[in-house]
């Protein structure tokens, strides 16, 4: 469920997410086509929020969740304490 394309404001800037926007994975180095739908998101909420940065991640490079919260999150957004996550591979 969700709006195929919306504006959002991410680190003061606004720009069109939505799993209709198509985009490139946001990990350093990875060209992965995706798109800014919520199930790429880091975080709870598109523009980021205290859970995720907002980036857009592949399913190389979007993590699960720590129990009790929702979305996926990147590398640098799970917590230190996670490392199982982190090794998990998504899905
Ligand atoms: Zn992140
Ligand atoms: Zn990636």
């Amino acid at each position: 469920m969700g709006y195929a394309r919306y504006k959002i404001t991410r680190g003061g800037e606004t720009i069109q997410a939505g799993y209709d926007v198509e985009t490139v994975c946001e990990e350093n180095g990875c060209t992965e086509q995706i798109d800014r739908g919520l199930a790429y998101l880091c975080g709870q909420d598109p523009g980021g929020d205290e859970h995720g940065c907002g980036g857009y991640f592949c399913g190389s490079h979007l993590y699960g969740a720590p129990e009790g919260e929702h979305g996926g999150r990147c590398a640098r957004c799970l917590p230190e304490t996670a490392d199982d996550l982190r090794t998990t591979p998504p899905g």
